[in-house]
Order: C-alpha cells, then sequence, then structure tokens
C-alpha cells in the first residue's frame, strides 16, 4: 500500500514542529521523510523524488529560498510541490518565495492540524494561491508594555558631572562641561549635592514646579561646587526656604564665604539681598540628616580643607556620593601591591567602612596614572587608587565622575577602556561601571 502514499519531505529546523507532524492521526496517510538542516535538505532532494516538498524558510546553513532555486533547476523536481513555512513575514520574504512558483506560504506559528490540512488540499488540487501575509503577531493580546517609571519622582540626576573647572565646546558634548551638581528627588522633596555650575540647569528645569523647602548640600567651599548658587532660580523666590548644609570650615563660615562670594564686585546681588530664605546649617562628620524619607549621612574624604563625602538612603537603596577624596596618598605602583592591611589604606577605612553595602558607589578617579604622577597632593585619585577603594568597599556598581577639565569626550571614552583593563588586572570584572555624564539620571 505504501507504494501509493505521497511522499513528502518536511525540512524544518524544529525537531518539535517535525514531531508534532509526525503524530498527527493522518500521517500515516504520507511518507515523510525529515530533515532539520539546509545541507540536509538538498542531499534528500537530491537523492529522492518527492510529491511535496514542506519547508521552513530559514533553514540552517541553506536558506529555503537558496534550496528552492537550486533544486528547481534540476529536472527530476519540477514536478513536486513547494509549500514554504516561516515566522518571517515580511513582505519581501513572502515575495522572494512567491516569485519562485510556490504553491502555498504559510505564516508560522502553524497546527499539524492546518499542515495536514494543507497536504490535503494540495494533493486533491482545492489549495488557494498563497496570500500575501497581514501584519500580525504572534500573540492574541498585543498591548503596549509601558515600563513602570520612578524616574518621574524617584531618581538622581547628574547636572554637573566635571571637577575643577567648568569646560565647553565641541569636544566636551557627549558628557557635559558643568561642575558638581547633583538632583535627588523622592517624593515631593528636593535635595540637591553641591552648587557647581550644574545647578543653573537644574534650575531651569523646576522653573514650573515650587518648593516650599530645598535641601542643598555642599560638601566643600571649592568654586566647582560652589559656583552655580546666584544662578540658581529659586534662591529669588520670596516663598522658598533654602537650607544649605556643609561642613565645619577650618577658616569662615560658609555663610561668611557665600557672603564674599557674593559681594557687589563679584556679583550684583548680594547674599542678603536674595529673596528665599536661606538657612545655614552647619554640618559635623558623621552626621545624619532625614528629609521625608531620605536619610543623608556625612563622612570627611582627604581633600585640601574639610570635604565631605555623602551617603544617600531611600527605602529602596543606597549609594555613596564622593566627588573629591585622594586615594593612597603618593601610591603610583601596580593596584595588586596594596592588601587590606597595607599601611596607605588605613587613612580610609573609616571611609570603607561608612559606603559598606551601598549599591552604587559614585567615586571619583580624576586622573590616569601618568597624570597622578605629577598632581601628588592635588586631593584627587589616580584611576587605580580609586579601584583599590571600589575593590575594599564591596560595591558591586561604580560609577565615575568629578572627569578632569582635559579631558575631551574621547578621552573619557579611552578612559572607560583603561578603567576596564584595571579591573580585569584586579579581578574586578564583576563591577559595573559607569562614567557620569550631564543628565545621567538614575532610579533611587
Ligand atoms: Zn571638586
Ligand atoms: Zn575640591
Amino acid at each position: 500500500m505504501s507504494g501509493h502514499k505521497k511522499k513528502i519531505l518536511l525540512a524544518d529546523p524544529s525537531h518539535e514542529f517535525i514531531h508534532s507532524i509526525l503524530e498527527h492521526k493522518n500521517a500515516h496517510l504520507y511518507i515523510f521523510e525529515t530533515v532539520t538542516d539546509g545541507v540536509d535538505a538538498l542531499k534528500a532532494l537530491r537523492k529522492t523524488s518527492f510529491d511535496l516538498v514542506i519547508i521552513d524558510q530559514m533553514m540552517p546553513h541553506v536558506h529555503g529560498i537558496e534550496i528552492i532555486k537550486t533544486i528547481r533547476e534540476e529536472e527530476k523536481n519540477k514536478t513536486c510541490g513547494w509549500v514554504v513555512t516561516s515566522y518571517h513575514i515580511m513582505i519581501q520574504n513572502w515575495r522572494a518565495a512567491v516569485d519562485l512558483g510556490i504553491d502555498a506560504f504559510l505564516p508560522k506559528p502553524q497546527s499539524s492540524d492546518s499542515i495536514l490540512q494543507t497536504i490535503e488540499n494540495y494533493f486533491q488540487g482545492t489549495l488557494e494561491q498563497p496570500s500575501a501575509p497581514e501584519g500580525r503577531t504572534l500573540f492574541e493580546s498585543n498591548a503596549c508594555y509601558t515600563p513602570k517609571s520612578t524616574h518621574t519622582h524617584q531618581y538622581i540626576r547628574f547636572w554637573g558631572t566635571r571637577g575643577s573647572n567648568a569646560v565647553a565646546g565641541s569636544d566636551y558634548v557627549r558628557y557635559g562641561g558643568n561642575t558638581s551638581c547633583l538632583e535627588i528627588r523622592y517624593e515631593n522633596d528636593l535635595i540637591i549635592l553641591d552648587a557647581g555650575t550644574g545647578i543653573r540647569e537644574l534650575s531651569e528645569s523646576i522653573k514650573d514646579q515650587h518648593f516650599d523647602t530645598i535641601h542643598l548640600f555642599i560638601s566643600h567651599t571649592h568654586w566647582d561646587h560652589i559656583t552655580g548658587f546666584p544662578f540658581f532660580h529659586p534662591v529669588y523666590n520670596t516663598t522658598t526656604k533654602i537650607i544649605i548644609y556643609s561642613p565645619i570650615g577650618f577658616e569662615k563660615s560658609t555663610e561668611e564665604l557665600f557672603s564674599g562670594m557674593l559681594a557687589y564686585a563679584f556679583f550684583p546681588v548680594r547674599l542678603d539681598d536674595m529673596q528665599s530664605k536661606i538657612i545655614f546649617q552647619p554640618l559635623q562628620d558623621h552626621a545624619t540628616v532625614t528629609i521625608g524619607k531620605i536619610k543623608i549621612s556625612t563622612h570627611y574624604t582627604n581633600h585640601p580643607g574639610v570635604t565631605f563625602g555623602f551617603k544617600i538612603e531611600s527605602p529602596n537603596k543606597s549609594m555613596a556620593y564622593i566627588t573629591d577624596n585622594e586615594l593612597l596618598l603618593g601610591f603610583t605602583g601596580h593596584p595588586s601591591a596594596i592588601h587590606r592591611k597595607h599601611p596607605l589604606l588605613e587613612p580610609h577605612l573609616s571611609l570603607l567602612e561608612f559606603v559598606k553595602g551601598v549599591d552604587f558607589l559614585v567615586h571619583e578617579a580624576q586622573y590616569f596614572q601618568h597624570e597622578y604622577c605629577h598632581k601628588i597632593g592635588w586631593g584627587h585619585s589616580s584611576m587605580a587608587n580609586a579601584s583599590i577603594f571600589v575593590k575594599y568597599s564591596g560595591c558591586k556598581r561604580w560609577i565615575v565622575t568629578h572627569h578632569d577639565p582635559s579631558h575631551t569626550d574621547k578621552i573619557l571614552q579611552r578612559k572607560i577602556q583603561v578603567h576596564l583593563d584595571i579591573l580585569e588586572e584586579m579581578n574586578m570584572q564583576d563591577i559595573i561601571l559607569d562614567i557620569a555624564y550631564d543628565g545621567y539620571c538614575i532610579p533611587l
């Protein structure tokens, strides 16, 4: 009886698909030969004359269209019928198959019932001409997914990632040129770390919003961390209170320093003339301030004068923000030389303890090794020394900020590669490294 059965080549990369056809209750009516690879399909077609070929368009190694083209030129296969199946239902794919004179084009997925029905129709001569696939999806429901956004009310955003001095121009388009400023937003609270030039753009972004109170933390009063203050619009708003938290310096208070900076000789509006209610709140080392659901703690860093690093804890995440910190003063050797108990690490053990367990660590790494050799004692870290700090902090995500003004976009791109090289040499490939840029935003 089998001599009367039609011979069908079933060419499909999916074993499951082939299995479902062979298991069908009507499969016994035909003789199936199966292949899962394009090369095998060609071999089978050259060896045997089939009555019908059901072939997936994306056969491994040799494309289904190429197989049809090749075989159709060989005479013995001229009478064979061709059914093309495909997940790739773009009109171009359909057209390529139809132009070869195929008998059916079946967009996948197809049930075994529908395949067997197509086979039956073909042999009965009732198969309809293949029609162009309509725009369709593999899924019943095609609701448009919108990722849950926390960026509107729980985030940090870098408004200034440059250290020392603001820069501008075509060489600084990618990472930006504003000096230190970080916005922390949690529900209705606005907290700002540092008032570098980035704070001007921050104030542009909130000009249509009103805040009764804005909390501004100053890590230290070097220019790159305060120079944007007079350009922060809310200082001119009579209904806003601005609390400025800062370390207690060696000489003048932050209030005196701000008054000095806002003398008429430097700026047309004096501190006393600013309409908002400005309150100066000096902070000590290891202080903690709670604002709504955010907790901010302070810790000294190794930088000329009194400088803070901050730890910020929200109900979901924690981060440390350390923009100015010279680690392992004067060390320029291979990072592997600094073990956990090395005396050079000793001055930083308290800070390491402070940042322990944070979800991400924002820490400067201002200098390449060759640059640091000439800038020892300037208050900033080499990339390798910062990597050692990251290693012993146990933190798995490191965001580098406070970029040197001489580091153009091109140099910062190169710096990423050098960072990765250092991390690899230190067996720290599991660290997620980011280079912050002006506008960089992370959910908190
Ligand atoms: Zn700085
Ligand atoms: Zn500084």
